[in-house]
């Protein structure tokens, strides 16, 4: 598959299906992908072997001074043509919280912001499965809009669907979700196939059903739905038809969720 792998930490502005104008910040390490999760749909491909031993992930990740300068490059140069991007993401080469400098980023990303493009909101992309490690709540908190992704409330699928990292429970993961008050996004991809011979599908009236209760549990600020854009590293997934995704929206609608449907 075609990986989509960002090679510096200011990259874009690019059109977000999601967000609109977006001016993306990598975190990782350029052309290495470092997660917790690793999806069968990524769009960064699996995640790579193990660094040799002795090497650290964080060593290869940019600086905090490094991600502030070419910040504030780029937001120099789009004011200076009068364009102010809709949002600045934490996307990029996997999960944004694992940088060890995390919330010390957002920060600088919102001082950034403020002074050169102070109508742009500061979002963060997160798996939500590092709410527990120091400054990552924090960091999430400083940003103005916290995107949190829980693909099924029915663990075993969660696991088929984002294969985590060994300690990850669900059920821990949304006690530390709660603690946003419901001021964050709730994201999740809705897909069909199967994996190793196994079937994947989170929208079963039984999958469904619970993930309704989940955002009923959690009551997020908005919903954000979307299914596969582009060829995935799993072999043997579809899209959820849009029609699917409408009826999904309907449903929490129904009981006064704003819901978007990217996609
Ligand atoms: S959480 Fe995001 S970056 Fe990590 S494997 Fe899943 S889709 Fe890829």
């Amino acid at each position: 598959m075609e990986k989509r792998v960002f090679t510096s930490p200011v990259f874009g502005p690019i059109h977000s299906r999601r967000l609109g104008s977006s001016l993306g910040i990598n975190l990782m390490p350029a052309s290495r992908k470092v997660c917790n999760f690793n999806c069968i749909y990524c769009e960064c491909g699996w995640n790579p072997e193990p660094l040799q031993q002795g090497k650290k992930e964080g060593s290869l990740m940019p600086g905090r001074d490094t991600v502030a300068l070419a910040l504030e490059e780029k937001l120099r140069m789009l004011a200076k043509e009068g364009k102010a991007p809709d949002a600045i993401t934490f996307s990029g080469n996997g999960e944004p919280t694992l940088h060890p400098d995390f919330s010390g980023i957002v920060q600088d990303t919102m001082a950034l912001k403020n002074k050169w493009s102070p109508g742009t909101k500061v979002c963060v992309l997160s798996n939500s499965a590092n709410l527990d490690k120091k400054g990552v709540m924090e960091g999430l908190m400083l940003s103005d809009l916290r995107i949190m992704k829980i693909d099924s409330a029915i663990e075993k699928t969660l696991r088929l669907i984002n294969n985590p990292e060994g300690g990850y429970s669900l059920e821990r993961t949304v006690s530390l979700l709660k603690r946003f008050g419901g001021d964050f996004t709730l994201q999740t991809l809705f897909l069909t196939g199967s994996v190793d011979g196994k079937i994947v599908d989170n929208t079963t009236a039984q999958e469904l059903e619970a993930w309704y209760d989940l955002a009923e549990e959690l009551k997020p600020r908005q919903v954000m739905l979307y299914t596969l854009d582009r060829q995935t590293p799993a072999p043997g997934l579809h899209k959820c038809p849009a029609e699917k995704l409408y009826s999904i929206a309907r449903v929490l609608k129904d009981k006064g969720t704003d819901v978007i449907i990217a996609g």
